[in-house]
């Protein structure tokens, strides 16, 4: 598709996405997936991807972390029908919230006990469906383990039979699910919560435990639920030394592409940009239309790109409009050609994360909003 000058843009391929989600469902055909689109859906734009998941994909449960992010998706589809999660900053302790919650079919995750009682306490989340949070082992958000019957008579005190949706979460599902003791831990301490709950008389209705790296390896069958973020996006996220532990080869879903503006021949030794840092070879050196400005930060220096299958490497101080990136001497490039920074690879999305010093999660998320987002479906 030819889009232009544009500027730079994320182009997102829907079709991708689409397979992606195919994907994952050949390997977990009985689960519901509850698709985690916080952050803008990771950068990729909430409302495009709920609408488009809805409609060509069969998703009907989203999370995102915040009541606000809640809040602005369901007033962007007024007429979807879905089932929306606020997994972090519920806002429980602010009565005008709890109201919110109710009105727009939102249901807070409770993960701690304060939340707990106000959910029992307030008749209006206390007709919506309970869903619980525990802490397994990770020691961020959740009820703690050890407070399950506890928790059990509480519930019972007030007359709740049912858990609509018990979740927790794993801390390290980038390293192995059969192998690291940590992750077989919780997964343990998972289990033995639904025995002692179910065992107590409460009704579970669905589960959920699985993030991208335990359903990367498979781990998340065993409950009614799973919770993929990063990998519908493309990027796997299991830590380099682990890939060969997924069948994870979803294709990156983003395209990020700006344009050539001005190629200069430069000498080993040369100063370029601002601090006139010393161009590190001779070589052709391409300008490039993004910087800091766009998402693309000065610890980007040092990284490799491959431009029509010629690799170049990010140079000097990056800007906040323009980034240089070197290529061999004499190499055949264009001013005002457009240039991808990252396609559908996942290899050379991972190395690019890598090398940039992030994890793959914060690449899209990290741009601004000076890129626009372009959907495209094939
Ligand atoms: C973000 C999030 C997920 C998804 O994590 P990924 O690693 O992106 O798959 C699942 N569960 C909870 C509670 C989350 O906050």
């Amino acid at each position: 598709m030819e889009l232009g000058r544009l500027g730079s843009r994320l182009i997102v391929d829907l079709s991708l996405f689409k397979e992606n989600v195919k994907l994952l469902k050949d390997h977990f055909p009985d689960q519901q997936v509850l698709f985690m689109v916080k952050a803008d859906a990771y950068g990729h734009g909430i409302l495009e991807m709920v609408e488009f998941s809805i409609e060509e994909c069969g998703i009907k449960e989203f999370g995102v972390a915040s009541l606000s992010e809640a809040l602005a998706l369901r007033k962007s589809l007024p007429e979807k029908e879905f089932e929306l999660y606020v997994f972090s900053d519920q806002g429980l302790s602010l009565k005008e919230n709890h109201e919110l919650y109710h009105q727009k079919r939102i249901f807070p995750v409770i993960t701690k006990w304060s939340d707990l009682l106000v959910f029992c306490e307030t008749p209006s989340l206390k007709g919506g469906p309970l869903c619980l949070k525990f802490n397994t082992g990770m020691n961020r958000l959740g009820i703690d383990f050890d407070a399950a019957e506890e928790v059990v008579s509480y519930l019972k005190s007030k007359g709740i039979k049912e858990i609509h949706h018990l979740m927790s979460h794993f801390a390290n599902a980038s390293l192995s699910m059969e192998k690291n003791n940590r992750n077989l831990w919780q997964r343990e301490r998972f289990k033995e919560l639904k025995v002692s709950l179910i065992g107590a008389g409460l009704n579970i209705r669905n589960s959920s435990m699985g993030n991208s790296g335990a359903l990367e390896q498979g781990i998340g069958a065993e409950e009614t639920h799973i919770r993929p973020g990063l990998m519908l996006y493309g990027p796997s996220s299991m830590a380099p030394k682990n890939k060969d532990k997924t069948f994870w080869n979803g294709k990156i879903i983003s395209r990020l592409e700006t344009t050539i503006l001005s190629l200069r021949n430069i000498k080993k030794g040369d100063p370029i940009g601002y601090g006139s840092v010393a161009c590190p070879d001779s070589g052709l050196l391409a300008i490039i239309a993004i910087g800091y400005g766009d998402g693309i930060g000065t610890r980007f220096s040092g990284a490799h790109l491959t431009h029509r299958g010629i690799e170049g490497q990010i140079v000097g101080r990056v800007c906040m409009d323009m980034t240089f990136v070197l290529f061999p001497e004499g190499t055949d490039l264009k001013e005002e050609e457009s240039f991808t920074i990252w396609g559908s690879d996942p290899v050379f999305f991972g190395k690019f994360s890598q090398e940039t010093g992030t994890v793959p999660y914060e690449l899209v998320i990290g741009l601004t909003t000076r890129v626009p987002r372009i959907y495209q479906i094939n």
